[in-house]
């Protein structure tokens, strides 16, 4: 199995849970190196920037997901030289961009029509990109470090939509497929009964889950944390995940899904307890730090960020206003600008004092200040703005947290 090529992600997989840390799984180079990797005579794991997988009933072909379109032709060649002549459905696990923008390329490389499986929300979040390509355009520029902002503005529709669970048959395996939210509300996990495989799309990704992005729609820490122990249920000798390479052992799944279960769990239930005894979203921010048990390889603050998800359990069940009274209707940023330069006497002092705070490694505070001080003279603080936020993104481990903080300062 497998002999021509040397990529094996279980292999790999193993290698990672040795780690302590684990680099961030989610690159966009990963979408250049497309790799093949056969699990049995009819499955196979496609690596790709948001993975595909592949079933095979004789040369027709199912898909999980199609991957970026930036690599379809690649994902082709794989898909041909593996035995695939027509595809007959492909499944989207959700509507994210890095999931499901190779399906028009790659069905039309092949006979025969496709017909394409979703949860219903996928549609409905189709139509909601096409008002927002400019604002998604810059966040993907942002968190991706990209030179300009990129994206779609087709998608390829499902023909086929489902609400809570649907079942299909193919090649004589049963796949299950159900609704659960999580990173998104119109997500699907698939189980394979045949492979005993589960597919998660993007409810694992190597990582602390994607459920904090300061600049998407609402996400959902609680009700991922109860499907990823759904999932686990189905005790699974297979796991696909949307990033990242496979896993191979029950065991080890179990415990992949339930540790990151339990973490999302503990994040939201915290969250709430504090809110219910009425803490600022500051004050919780300051209160609460990831219990050791959930410093696992599987866990880190690679792409997402700890902190982003308090916000967005916040943001979920109490809204935008932070407790704080000055956030309620902050004063324009020149406003408290021109407060701190009266406050050291004028520009340069002010500046001085920012070096000294940049001396002393108080990045954040000088930043708070630097925002304001630069929006009342650009040309004075502009280097010293740099600086501060160059010094915040080296201490970031987050894709996202040095993303917005490289934003506009990587030259
Ligand atoms: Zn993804």
């Amino acid at each position: 199995m497998n002999t021509d090529n040397q990529y094996n992600p279980i292999e790999l997989s193993k290698e990672y849970l040795k780690k302590s840390t684990l680099d961030n799984q989610v690159s966009i180079e990963q979408g250049f190196n497309v790799e093949l990797y056969e699990v049995s005579n009819n499955l196979a794991f496609i690596k790709n920037f948001g993975n595909i997988a592949v079933f095979k009933n004789d040369t027709t072909g199912l898909l999980i997901d199609t991957g970026m379109g930036v690599s379809s032709l690649q994902v082709v060649e794989k898909l041909k030289e593996w035995g695939i002549s027509n595809i007959e459905y492909v499944i989207y696990t959700h509507g994210h961009v890095d999931h499901v923008t190779g399906t028009e390329y790659i069905s039309d490389a092949f006979e025969g029509t496709t017909k394409v499986i979703a949860h219903e929300n996928v549609t409905k979040r189709f139509d909601r990109y096409k008002k927002t390509i400019g604002y998604n355009g810059i966040i993907n520029q942002r968190q991706f470090g990209l030179p300009s902002p990129v994206f779609p503005n087709d998608f390829t529709y499902p023909d086929i939509t489902y609400s809570d669970e649907y079942e299909l048959e193919f090649n004589e395996s049963i796949l299950t497929l159900t609704h659960g939210k999580g990173e998104t509300d119109d997500a699907t996990y698939i189980y394979s009964n045949k492979d005993n495989a589960l597919f998660t799309g993007d409810f694992f990704i190597w990582s602390l889950p994607n459920a904090g992005n300061p600049s998407k729609a609402q996400r959902y820490v609680g009700f991922w944390g109860e499907v990823l122990k759904k999932m686990s249920k189905y005790n699974p000798e297979y796991l696909f995940p949307g990033h990242g390479p496979l896993i191979k052992g029950k065991k080890t799944i179990k415990e992949m899904l339930l540790d990151t279960s339990n973490c999302l769990l503990w994040i939201e239930e915290n969250v709430l307890n504090l809110m219910n005894k009425g803490y600022s979203l500051r004050e919780i921010h300051s209160e609460l730090d990831l219990p050791e048990e959930y410093y696992k390889p599987y866990l880190v603050s690679a792409y997402d960020d700890f902190s982003f998800l308090i916000n967005s359990v916040w943001r979920q069940y109490g809204g935008w206003y932070s407790g704080t009274p000055s956030e309620l209707k902050p004063p324009k940023l020149e406003d408290i600008g021109r407060t701190y330069i009266d406050m050291a006497g004028n520009d340069d002092n002010l500046l001085k004092f920012l070096e000294s705070l940049v001396n002393s490694q108080k990045y954040k505070e000088a930043s708070v200040i630097v925002d304001a001080a630069y929006s009342v003279n650009s040309e004075l603080f502009s280097d010293i703005k740099k600086e501060i936020y160059l010094k915040l993104a080296g201490q970031e481990t987050s894709l996202m947290a040095k993303g917005i903080y490289k934003f506009n300062h990587d030259s």
